[in-house]
């Protein structure tokens, strides 16, 4: 089985993207993994802190790690946007294959600060088992919360410099950065502003290692091939699939009140959540 490290190095060979989708609930990972099989392409199945305390930490490794294994497919689970060493510890503890330590809130030192902690726990971990933790860090501020937004938050999209991502990485050792070129976290009502490629670009070159795009759900499909052909290595999309869930799941209940059995009342929510990540992870392989 390959390592995601490999998977993430073989979508940049490739020029392609590997998708990122956050799951709450078993439909949610059924559907994500029915739409990557059909597409033979690796997925990354996200749990955020909320995520992750519903699901259940040790839960989320062990769901997306049996499939892994039984269908020898290549299936990796993130710990998306964790906030302190403390919880990236339990989640590297637990089995995760990634964590993202996001201090992006936090001044450019203390950022350096917790991130490198993350990042020499991780080595440690590797080290002494047959793992390879990939640690990811923000390198400014674009929002929070996978959620719909009448407009951008005060703050966010001021973009990441170049000079400063080279030094962040530099001093911290992480494997990917997740720098703010553009996109901000959520669905925005009033429409997102682009990507900004050229900066993506610059940040790959100085920065040195591969970049994630966050707060992907209602970008333009161009802002996507865009992105990724500048130099984006993974994609996050997590506002969408909760609104298709969601909306499936309305209609669901609506025009079938009298049904109780959870998984036929939830089977169009979960059928609405692979059609979004099908046509996601199209657009990121470059597929038509
Ligand atoms: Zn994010």
């Amino acid at each position: 089985m390959k390592t995601l490290r490999e998977c993430v190095k073989e979508a940049e060979d490739k020029g392609v993207a590997i998708g990122h989708f956050n799951i709450s609930n078993l439909e949610a990972l059924h559907a994500i993994y029915n739409a990557a099989k059909k597409l033979d392409v690796p997925v990354i199945i996200g749990v955020s802190e909320g995520e992750e305390k519903f699901v259940g930490r040790e839960e989320a490794v062990a769901l997306v790690k049996v499939i892994r294994e039984r269908d020898n497919y290549p299936i990796y689970v993130n710990a998306d946007h964790h906030y302190s060493f403390e919880t990236v510890k339990a989640t590297i503890d637990a089995g995760f294959d990634a964590v993202i330590i996001d201090g992006a809130n936090l001044s450019f030192e203390e950022n350096v600060k917790v991130t490198k902690e993350c990042v020499n726990y991780a080595r440690k971990v590797s080290s002494e088992t047959s793992r390879d933790i990939l640690v990811e860090a923000e390198l400014g501020y674009i929002g929070s919360g996978s959620n719909i937004k009448d407009t951008i938050p005060e703050g966010a999209g001021i973009k990441t410099d170049p000079e400063e991502a080279r030094k962040f990485v530099e001093l911290t050792g992480i494997d990917m950065l997740a720098p703010s070129v553009g996109s901000i976290h959520g669905l925005i009502k009033s429409g997102k502003p682009h990507i900004d490629t050229e900066l993506v670009k610059k940040i790959r070159q100085t920065a040195g290692v591969p970049l994630v795009l966050h707060g992907g759900s209602g970008l333009r499909d161009e802002d996507f091939t865009n992105g990724v052909k500048a130099g984006i290595s993974i994609v996050h999309i997590n506002t969408e699939i909760r609104v298709a869930y969601v909306e499936g799941l309305k209609k669901s209940l609506a025009d079938k009140p009298e049904e109780v059995a959870p998984y036929k009342v939830t089977e169009p929510a979960e059928k609405a959540v692979e059609k979004i990540v099908e046509n996601r992870l199209k657009l990121f392989n470059m597929m038509k």
